[in-house]
Order: C-alpha cells, then sequence, then structure tokens
C-alpha cells in the first residue's frame, strides 16, 4: 500500500464525510475546498459541512422512514455528519435538525484536527493531475464552472446537466388501476417494451378544464436571480404551457391519441397523464412531462385531481433548479468510480442523488470505497436491501431509461425513499392479511427490519435479536 494520500475535492456534505471515512481507516487524505478563496451562489461562510439552505436532516424515524433508516445506517458506519448532527440538534418534533453553524463548526474542528487530514482553501480548476491516482468529485450541484466544463469534456457533452427538471413520481401501488390501466401510445411495442408500458390516467373534458385552471392558479416557487430561467424544448413547466392555452396540454403532454380506456372502451377520453416506469423495480412511475414550479402542497393538491391518483403517495415532487449532476448510471460504475477514468470518483450530489443525508451517505459509500482499494481491497458494495444499498442502486444502475425517447436524458436526482427498495411481503396478523395504512406500515416495518439486519452484516457487526433491532439501531 502505497503512502500516498487520497484527494477529495470539495469540503461540503459529501467531500467532509469522505474525509473522515478515509481517514478513520487510516489513509491520509488532502481535502481541497475553494471557500472562502471563491463562494458559491448559495453559500454564505467557510465552514465545511456547511447547510445552504433548510436546517433539517428530516425524519429521523428509522422504523418508518427512509431517510430516517439512512441516519440509523451511517449512524453504524461512524458518520462524522451525523455524529456531529446528532451533538448540535434542535428541538424539531420526529426530524433531525441541527444548529446549522454549530454543526458546520463541529465538523470543521473534527476535520482539522485530525492528524491524517490536511486541509487546502483552493479550488481546482479543471481535472485532477494524472499523479493522484486516488481523487473524490464531491463539489456539489454548484460545482464551480471551471472544473464542471473539465468534467463535461472528459464525460461528454450529454453527461453533465446544469438544470435538473423533475417531474413527480408516484408509488405504484397508490395509483388506482381501477381507474387507470396499462397501454403505450397506439399499443407501439418499441425495442423493449411490451406495448403495454405506460399507465394511464383519463379525464373528461370538465375534469382536464378544472386542472387546467388549478395548474394556472397554483402557487409557483420563483427562481432565485442567479438562475436565470432555463427553459429548454421539450422541457416547460407544465403550468407554463397550461398557460400558454387552455387546449395546449392535450396537444403535449396529456395528449389522448393512441389510447383505449381499457375500463371503458366506448367512452374517449379527452385528455390522458401518462406514467411511465422509473425503477427497475417497477415499484415507481414518473408523470410524463409533468416537470413544475408549482409549490409541493399544490403540487399534492392538484395533482391528486387527476382520476386514479386521488390517493397518491409522492417518491418525490417535481421541481426545476440550478444542479450540476452526471447521468451516473450511464458513467459509474458500482463503486461510484468513473468508468473512463479509474480511481477518479465521484460523491455527494454532482451523482444524482439529491438533500444533505443522501449527500453524505454518498460520501461515506466513496470514502469507504476509494480507502478499501488503497488497502489493496476490492470495494464491498452494500446489499440493495439497504438504505446506502437503494440509494446507490438508483445512482449506479436501477434507473430505466425509456426506448421511446432516445437521446433524451431522463436520468433525475432523487432523495431516498422506500420505492428505491426491492419489495417485501407485509407480515400477516394471526393469519390475516392487513389492509390499508396497516398493511403500508407493516411492510415498511419489514423493510427497515431487513435493511438494519443486512447493514449491520455488511458493516461486519454482529447482528441484533430481531425484536430490538430497528429499535437499537435507531438510538
Ligand atoms: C440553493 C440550494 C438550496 C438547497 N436546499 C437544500 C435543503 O434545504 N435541504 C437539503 O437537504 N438539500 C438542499 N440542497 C441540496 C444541497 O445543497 C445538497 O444536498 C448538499 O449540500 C450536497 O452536498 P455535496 O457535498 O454534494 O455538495 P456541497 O455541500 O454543495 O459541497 C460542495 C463543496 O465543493 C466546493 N467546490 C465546488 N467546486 C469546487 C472546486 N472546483 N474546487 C474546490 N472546491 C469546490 C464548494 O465550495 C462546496 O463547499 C440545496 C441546494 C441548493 C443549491
Amino acid at each position: 500500500m502505497t503512502s500516498d494520500p487520497i484527494h477529495i475535492i470539495g469540503g461540503g456534505l459529501a467531500g467532509s464525510e469522505a474525509s473522515w471515512q478515509i481517514a478513520s481507516a487510516g489513509i491520509p487524505v488532502v481535502l481541497h475546498e475553494m471557500r472562502p478563496v471563491r463562494g458559491t451562489e448559495a453559500h454564505k461562510t467557510d465552514g465545511l459541512a456547511e447547510l445552504v439552505c433548510s436546517n433539517s436532516f428530516r425524519s429521523d424515524d428509522a422504523q418508518a422512514n427512509a431517510v430516517g433508516l439512512l441516519h440509523a445506517e451511517m449512524r453504524l458506519a461512524n458518520s462524522l455528519i451525523m455524529a456531529c448532527a446528532d451533538a448540535n440538534q434542535v428541538p424539531a418534533g420526529g426530524a433531525l435538525a441541527v444548529d446549522r453553524d454549530g454543526f458546520s463548526q463541529a465538523v470543521t474542528a473534527k476535520l482539522e484536527a485530525h492528524p491524517l487530514i490536511t486541509i487546502e482553501r483552493e479550488e481546482l480548476g479543471g481535472l485532477p493531475p494524472e499523479a493522484w491516482d486516488q481523487v473524490i468529485v464531491a463539489t456539489g450541484p454548484l460545482t464551480a464552472p471551471g472544473l464542471a466544463s473539465a468534467i463535461q469534456t472528459e464525460t461528454g457533452a450529454d453527461a453533465l446537466a446544469f438544470f435538473d427538471a423533475i417531474a413527480p413520481i408516484v408509488h405504484y401501488d397508490t395509483i388506482d388501476m381501477n381507474k387507470a390501466w396499462f397501454q403505450s401510445r397506439y399499443d407501439k411495442v418499441g425495442p423493449g417494451g411490451t406495448g403495454k408500458d405506460y399507465i394511464n390516467c383519463p379525464m373528461d373534458k370538465d375534469q382536464y378544464y378544472a386542472f387546467v385552471q388549478a395548474l394556472i392558479d397554483g402557487g409557483k416557487t420563483e427562481f432565485k436571480d442567479w438562475e436565470g430561467t432555463p427553459y429548454f424544448d421539450g422541457c416547460l413547466p407544465i403550468e407554463v404551457m397550461a398557460e400558454r392555452g387552455v387546449e395546449t396540454l392535450r396537444h403535449g403532454p396529456m395528449k389522448p391519441m393512441g389510447l383505449t380506456n381499457a375500463h371503458d372502451p366506448l367512452t374517449k377520453a379527452y385528455a390522458v397523464v401518462q406514467l411511465r416506469q422509473d425503477n427497475a423495480l417497477g415499484t415507481l412511475y414518473n408523470m410524463v412531462g409533468f416537470q413544475t414550479k408549482l409549490k409541493h402542497a399544490e403540487q399534492v393538491r392538484i395533482f391528486r385531481m387527476i382520476p386514479g391518483l386521488e390517493n397518491a403517495d409522492f417518491a418525490r415532487l417535481g421541481g426545476l433548479h440550478r444542479n450540476t449532476y452526471l447521468n451516473s448510471p450511464t458513467l459509474l460504475d458500482h463503486s461510484l468510480q468513473l468508468k473512463s477514468r479509474p480511481g477518479l470518483r465521484f460523491a455527494g450530489q454532482i451523482t444524482g442523488c439529491e438533500g444533505y443525508v443522501e449527500s453524505s451517505a454518498i460520501g461515506l459509500l466513496a470514502g469507504r470505497f476509494a480507502a478499501a482499494e488503497r488497502q489493496g481491497e476490492t470495494p464491498s458494495v452494500p446489499p440493495y436491501t439497504t438504505a446506502f444499498g437503494a440509494l446507490l442502486g438508483h445512482i449506479t444502475g436501477g434507473h430505466i431509461v425509456s426506448d421511446d425517447e432516445p437521446g433524451k436524458r431522463s436520468f433525475q436526482p432523487m432523495n431516498v425513499n422506500f420505492g428505491l427498495f426491492p419489495p417485501v411481503e407485509a407480515p400477516k396478523t394471526a393469519g390475516k392479511r392487513l389492509r390499508g395504512k396497516d398493511k403500508i406500515v407493516a411492510k415498511r416495518h419489514a423493510i427497515t427490519s431487513r435493511a438494519i439486519a443486512d447493514c449491520r452484516e455488511w458493516l461486519g457487526l454482529p447482528p441484533l435479536p430481531v425484536v430490538e433491532e430497528v429499535a437499537e439501531a435507531a438510538e
């Protein structure tokens, strides 16, 4: 094993966690952070792991919430970010919220004090020199332009996006298939399809007109000054299309042509909302063409007006933001390494996860993978049944690419959610099948118990007695 350091570019959430994991494995690290030499549009301080907006790490419920589960797995894996978050917690009900300055100062102090970590305050203006054989790029959604364009040159023009235009994603098992039906437009089978690849939700004329009006009236979020208005062809927010004329959506993403309502074949729908399978497991469906700047609560209210989606549970809501991220399923291998340049890994939001916790978790994994390689071992990838593995799977392989939109990038950033996990059978009580909410709760508990057990095994920790597993992991 050489004593050369592993270089980390970017001292945000992911870069800080990756540095900690590598140094904890006894390997030297050089962490290059450009602040305060050069700032970003959102960061305000020169602290490492600065939280740029909310101070919340979201739910801390490891038994019934996917991000709470990720917290628990990170704690098991000696996460610096979770230790500093726990130490700087402020009251927030079931959520884990932190004193943002105290949190960032704690991370900075820990990294500065570690004898194996050197912090260089400098911008990396291009790709790292070849002499650095192990590098992790964790420069986040606001990666400085010089490095971003160098990454683009290395990976290809289409491989790096600068905005995310996200359509909402729905949990399949919350779609009412007594109203919706499976069918591809004109029953087209296409290269990899079956002719029944889309879920279709029909609207009559009154429903459609009410829906268009709700989109126009709904509360919207504004672009920040520095974001500009990044509307590109084929990517207009749905409410902007609605404002262009009441019939516009019927000739765009909501066109009814080539579709026959399987529940009512003689009545032609006036408009149809289509959902397309989003992950290999078939547990998530995205609303085709529904990228939006509507406020989140408004999206839930308005999209539940769609027949078949009255009880929809959204794995993620739509958005349009400045965000630099890679087309990771194509570019990265399972250990987050650039296929075209081994030794160069990516971590954090630039890989296509979203949020403080997810970015830190991917930093944790990238750090462990790089450390393993430096020690001459093959990186051990977490099982897909864990929150770590489910998130990694979304980034590096689980996402479906649509055959009928060739050339169009469809990989979009995502928070961790239960739709990314392999399904489980809901346990029965007293031999009876559970229904409704009880069934959802039981399934979530089964997924989180399985995840904690598998995560412990992956980390080489002893198993816990079955009943106490989750409670103890959440402590
Ligand atoms: C405006 C805005 C608001 C957000 N609000 C939230 C929110 O409320 N909740 C949430 O969970 N997530 C939010 N996010 C997403 C959040 O930024 C990320 O989830 C998280 O910070 C990503 O972690 P990261 O480590 O990948 O990137 P960052 O935390 O952004 O860290 C990247 C670091 O790299 C440095 N850097 C960039 N380029 C270079 C370079 N060339 N050389 C050296 N250093 C460089 C930057 O200075 C920065 O410190 C928001 C993002 C933005 C842009």
